[in-house]
């Protein structure tokens, strides 16, 4: 018997109510975020609705997220930080992306193939892979920074 080893994959935006402490002023406030999700479960164990739960799961998870690194209403300031936790998921993923780039440049040595001239496949791979998710994170990153507020909603107490 075949059994298909399918990932099901979800993608949802949610509104969470999220509660703001300000660590400058203080300030106390709940907020409404929107946030993207996704979710993931393999079709042989889960359906659908299991990459939907997830999904769901990861979406508040990111407004949580969203929030820490938002504007305080009160006195406007971010959090301390607030820059460093917002890039430091993009350089972790440049920084793996390099890595990544010297594992498949020395696999075939690993794994005892000899591939002519290979001392240009161990440069050229890390920089390949590294240069592409830096550009990534180069477009990706400022959009999302210029976003961050936008998706946050103050609710009046
Ligand atoms: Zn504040």
């Amino acid at each position: 018997m075949h059994i298909p080893a399918r990932i099901l994959h979800a993608g949802t935006f949610e509104v969470s109510h999220v509660e703001f402490e300000c660590t400058r002023c203080g300030h106390r406030a709940t907020a409404e975020v929107k946030a993207y999700g996704h979710g993931m479960a393999t079709a042989w164990v889960a359906g659908p609705e299991v990459a939907e739960r997830h999904a769901a799961v990861d979406a508040r998870a990111n407004a949580k997220r969203t929030l820490r690194t938002a504007r305080c209403p009160s006195c406007h300031r971010r959090r301390p930080g607030a820059l460093l936790a917002f890039w430091s998921p993009l350089a972790i993923l440049v920084v793996s992306a390099i890595a990544a780039g010297f594992g498949f440049a020395y696999l075939p040595a690993v794994i005892g193939l000899t591939i002519h001239d290979d001392g240009m496949l161990h440069w050229l791979m890390p920089v390949l892979l590294g240069g592409s998710a830096l550009l990534v994170v180069a477009i990706e990153g400022p959009m999302r920074w210029s976003r961050l507020d936008k998706r946050v909603r103050w609710i009046d107490d």
